[in-house]
């Protein structure tokens, strides 16, 4: 009997095993993971679970029976060391060995140099780091939170919502910079001051301290508790000096199967990133929706291996990324994937309510970002997925329908 080892229980990691089972793998499957906690969904963290409000506000859980589906599953057990060689995986709680290996153990938040330890000081991954946050937002202090990506816009509002007075500050010139042109989140700057958050762009951080931020330029931000959101790092440390080949960014370099470069070894979501034969180039995804697909590929090309006469085939991975986020009382998503050179193309007016915006290349849209444009998102994600020609002047009509651009 084939065992299967799943290193992870987040999205990926539980996915994987579901899909294992449901696709119907005859083996074992093995689902390991460092944390102590039943698996859960990382999203309601920034939300729900820090809100307090909601049937997700206390734990997140998957809604899955491992016992029910034959997932051997073990909390508390962290892997240090792989030996692709002898299919052996080093765990903190002696080794395990496999038959097939799944990596998928996430990402783990950036921090800035000195500010790890420090009382305070705090980053938003997990269910026990937003444990810790709920009391510190509950007393309602004063909160700075180090970037504004997607995690720090979504920290600041709920902090707001709380009532806590928040200071964001972002090296950037605008908010959302690594994933948006300037242009297109310039305008998200009114939802902080909206909100009652003050957001300080340009402002790079000298030092994180006990009770407060030091700015480059020497103004002191006192706080009563700070968010480091900036950014995430694949959770990939552990697996240096064992063959497996890592990329400049940490992640697992997986190829257009999942397969890692070791043998009979896989990696999917946010620890690994693959070539996208679609964008041209290796995409390292860290949403959610890519731990929810990479999975069903994963499983498919287990059980495409143990089959000698080709059938089932193993199947390639190339998704149109697609990620939501909700922020100062708004419904963002993006699908697809621009570059520097696609054409901007705008459905509305950011000062609007709702307006989307369109990547063009040529005829072609690459990626779609929608606000409180649900259909929008819907109907792009066919036209991207498609790769339909667009008519300009309609995509640019925001009173056309996207699908009779
Ligand atoms: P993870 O969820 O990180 O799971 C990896 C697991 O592996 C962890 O439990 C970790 O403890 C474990 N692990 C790590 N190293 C080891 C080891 N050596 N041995 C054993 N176990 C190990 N995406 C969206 O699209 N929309 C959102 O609104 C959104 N909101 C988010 C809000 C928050 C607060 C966070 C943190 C993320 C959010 N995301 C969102 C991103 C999304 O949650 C992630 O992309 C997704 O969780 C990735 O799943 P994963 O299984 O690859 O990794």
């Amino acid at each position: 009997q084939q065992r299967v080892v799943v290193v992870g229980t987040g999205m990926a990691g539980v996915q994987t095993a579901v899909q294992l089972r449901e696709q119907g793998w005859p083996g074992s499957v093995r689902l390991l993971g460092a944390e102590p906690h039943p698996p859960y969904d990382r999203p309601p963290l920034s939300k729900a679970v820090l809100l307090g409000r909601g049937e997700e506000a206390e734990v997140p859980l998957f809604d899955i029976d491992f016992a029910a589906l034959g997932i051997e599953l073990e909390l508390g057990r962290t892997a240090t060391g792989l030996r692709p060689g002898e299919r052996l995986l080093v765990t903190d709680a002696g080794p395990v060995h496999y038959d097939r290996l799944v990596l998928a153990t996430g990402a783990e938040p950036r921090t800035l140099p000195g500010s790890e330890g420090v009382p305070g000081v705090h980053v938003l991954r997990t269910l026990d780091d937003a444990r810790r946050l709920r009391p510190v937002l509950a007393a309602r202090g004063r909160v700075v939170v180090v970037g504004a990506g997607w995690i720090g816009a979504e920290f600041a509002t709920v902090a707001r919502e709380w009532g806590c007075e928040v200071t964001v500050v972002e090296a950037a010139a605008a908010p959302l910079p690594g994933a948006l042109p300037a242009e297109v989140s310039a305008p998200m700057r009114a939802w902080y001051a909206e909100a009652g958050a003050t957001l300080r762009t340009g402002a790079a951080v000298a030092a994180v301290e006990r009770g407060g931020v030091l700015l480059a330029d020497g103004t002191r931000l006192p706080a009563d508790a700070v968010l480091v959101g900036i950014g995430a790092r694949p959770a990939t440390g552990w697996l240096a000096g064992s063959g497996v080949e890592l990329g400049p960014d940490g992640s697992v370099l997986a190829d257009a199967r999942l397969r890692s470069s070791a043998p009979d070894c896989y990696a999917v979501g946010d620890c690994a990133s693959f070539p996208s034969a679609r964008y041209g180039e290796r995409l390292l995804i860290h949403h959610w929706d890519n731990a929810l697909q990479g999975p069903r590929t994963v499983a498919a090309n287990l059980l495409a291996e143990g089959h000698a006469d080709g059938e089932p085939e193993s199947v390639g991975y190339d998704p149109v990324p697609y990620f939501w986020s909700e922020q100062f009382g708004r419904f963002v998503q993006y699908v697809g994937h621009h570059s520097p050179g696609d054409e901007l193309v705008w459905r509305g007016s950011p000062q609007d309510p709702a307006w989307s915006v369109c990547w063009l290349r040529g005829e072609r849209p690459t990626a779609l970002l929608a606000v409180g444009r649900p259909r929008d998102l819907a109907q792009g994600r066919k036209l991207i997925q498609q790769g339909t020609a667009v008519d300009r002047t309609l995509l640019g009509d925001a009173a056309v329908a996207l699908k009779k651009a």
